[in-house]
């Protein structure tokens, strides 16, 4: 071989081993980096486990959180609100009542015909408006000019001319949805504003007063009967469908329970009377809280930057606000590990940019390519050409998120049950075993997107529940979804309490002297 080959020949070995050499160093880099994208979702995983021991722990807490919220004003961080509602509705409210819902973004009107047998709604129409921005933290007097302004609407474009001619007053049941202190049924002073709400000049103020002011002022005919949460509305409309029916959760942009109490176990109201020995107590659950709680950087990182740092720690691991926007800093933590999402992006950088139904249509892809979650990532994300296993991994975070808010609402919920004997092990006293303890058919209604339209969240709280309480108590344990309640049982609960109502219990409620 002359010396020109053996010199070429050897220069294209060198040259291969070379090439050679930066495959390799390139693909044990992108190894390196996949590891470390990897290494973020098992971090995630670990910190986000909920087994049943741990769930069980949750449970409990809740319940003696529910204790100490009852025994005295600021006991707890479970406010655990008197809502003065002493008897739920039993099917044989007759007559035609009104509802306005304020509580969110959207308000509604209602208007129900109820026919006087269980399960007779003969008529419902209900109409939902968005309140403008600028009245949101305007005055009381311009929110309350434009919410009665519409219902005016309302009823005269529902009412028939001889329906509108008879005097009996129109009675209406008010849902406000924001923490209030309750005097009476229907009188209750605000404590704060949440969810974008700011209107100063009615904090501490009495609510249904300003409300029948302005029903006054447009010259409409019309009394607030009751004043009420929205999941205490749901417990209302539960119980007229099934008397079972002890507590009411919802989990939807936002989260919280209510249910019945003994009367006698409100201790930090002593001698309180209720005509049917119970009351309905608003947990305000969303601002539970408990060590054991798995909670990770990322709810950290949230909760730090949110408007109410330390406030709503259990809402902001179980509620639509904020599930999207945990994944989001998932997948930004990813993108800063290595470049297998490309560059971190400015939409990826925005808080809350990945709302609810997009992160739950990710998790819920079952397309072999993951059409879906490339689009939302493309789309909301602005993050381009991710490959398939990438995609994959951003499912799994969106699984892990969504397991644990799931699981914790089955807690919360077994919590409950727990606090008034009926999770099947004797109460939180535990004084009874569970063989002895003999299991009642228990009801809890449920609203809100998460459970209704979310199937994999809907999943993963009955495993949950079924776990916790195991399969011979569950069996016992009804969750059952309403629809409106918030204002169809704020209408059934004016029926109730209606002063044409020969059993208004209004009158049954009062301290003992
Ligand atoms: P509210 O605002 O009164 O709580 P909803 O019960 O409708 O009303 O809950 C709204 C929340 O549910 C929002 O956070 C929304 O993004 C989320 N959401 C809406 N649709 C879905 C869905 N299909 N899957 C998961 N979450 C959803
Ligand atoms: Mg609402």
């Amino acid at each position: 071989m002359g010396r020109l080959a053996v010199g070429v020949a050897v220069g294209v070995a060198v040259a291969t081993c070379a090439v050679a050499g930066v495959v390799v160093g390139r693909r044990l880099r992108s190894r390196r980096k996949w590891r470390r994208v990897v290494g973020v979702l098992r971090e995630l995983e670990d910190s986000c486990e909920t087994p049943v021991g741990r769930l069980k722990q949750v449970v409990d807490a809740m319940a003696v959180e529910m204790h100490a919220g009852l025994a005295s004003e600021g006991g707890s961080k479970l406010k655990m609100l008197l809502t003065f509602v002493d008897r739920l509705p039993t099917g044989s409210e007759i007559g035609t009542y009104y509802a306005l819902d304020l509580g969110g973004t959207n308000f509604r009107v209602l208007r129900v015909q109820l026919g006087g047998t269980r399960s007779s709604i003969l008529s419902k129409d209900v109409k939902r408006q968005r309140i403008p921005e600028h009245l949101m933290t305007s005055t009381s007097e311009d929110l309350f000019d434009f919410i009665t302004s519409k219902l005016k609407q309302f009823v005269e474009q529902e009412e028939t001319v001889s329906e509108a001619a008879q005097s009996r007053t129109r009675e209406l049941g008010f849902t406000f949805s924001f923490p209030v202190k309750q005097i009476s049924i229907r009188s209750g002073f605000l404590i704060r504003w949440n969810k974008g709400f700011a209107i100063e000049d009615m904090i501490g103020c009495e609510i249904v007063e300003r409300l029948q002011g302005a029903l006054m002022k447009k010259g409409l005919d019309m009394w607030a009967t009751v004043l009420v949460n929205d999941t205490v509305g749901i417990l209302a409309l539960g119980h007229y469908y099934d008397a079972d029916t002890v507590a009411a959760v919802k989990i939807g942009t936002g989260t919280n329970a209510c249910y019945m109490e003994r009367a006698d176990a409100i201790i930090k109201c002593q001698g309180l009377l209720t005509s049917s020995g119970g009351m309905v107590v608003n947990m305000e659950w969303g601002n539970f809280w408990s060590s054991h709680l798995p909670r990770t950087t990322y709810d950290i990182d949230m909760d730090l930057e949110s408007p109410n740092p330390n406030d709503q720690g259990f809402e902001k691991m179980i509620s639509g606000m904020y599930l999207g926007d945990i994944v989001r800093r998932v997948i930004l933590r990813m993108c800063e590990e290595s470049d297998i999402f490309g560059p971190v992006s400015s939409k990826l950088l925005t808080p809350f940019v990945l709302e609810m139904p997009l992160m739950a249509a990710m998790h819920e892809d079952e397309s072999p390519d993951l059409k879906e979650v490339a689009a939302i990532l493309r789309e909301t994300l602005e993050i381009q050409d991710v490959p398939l296993k990438a995609r994959r991994l951003v499912v799994k975070v969106c699984d892990v998120v969504t397991r644990r808010a799931a699981r914790l609402a089955a807690a919360g919920i077994v919590g409950i049950l727990k606090k008034i004997g009926r999770d099947g092990t004797g109460g939180i006293t535990g004084s009874r075993s569970k063989s002895d303890a003999k299991m009642r058919r228990t009801v809890v209604a449920v609203e809100g997107s998460l459970y209704t339209s979310y199937m994999m969240f809907r999943e993963y709280l009955h495993e949950a529940l079924n776990e916790i309480l195991g399969e011979d108590v569950a069996q016992h344990v009804v969750l059952r979804t309403t629809e409106d309640g918030s204002c169809v049982g704020a209408a059934l609960l004016a029926a109730l309490h209606s002063s044409s109502s020969s059993s208004s219990s209004s009158d049954g409620l009062h301290r003992r002297q």
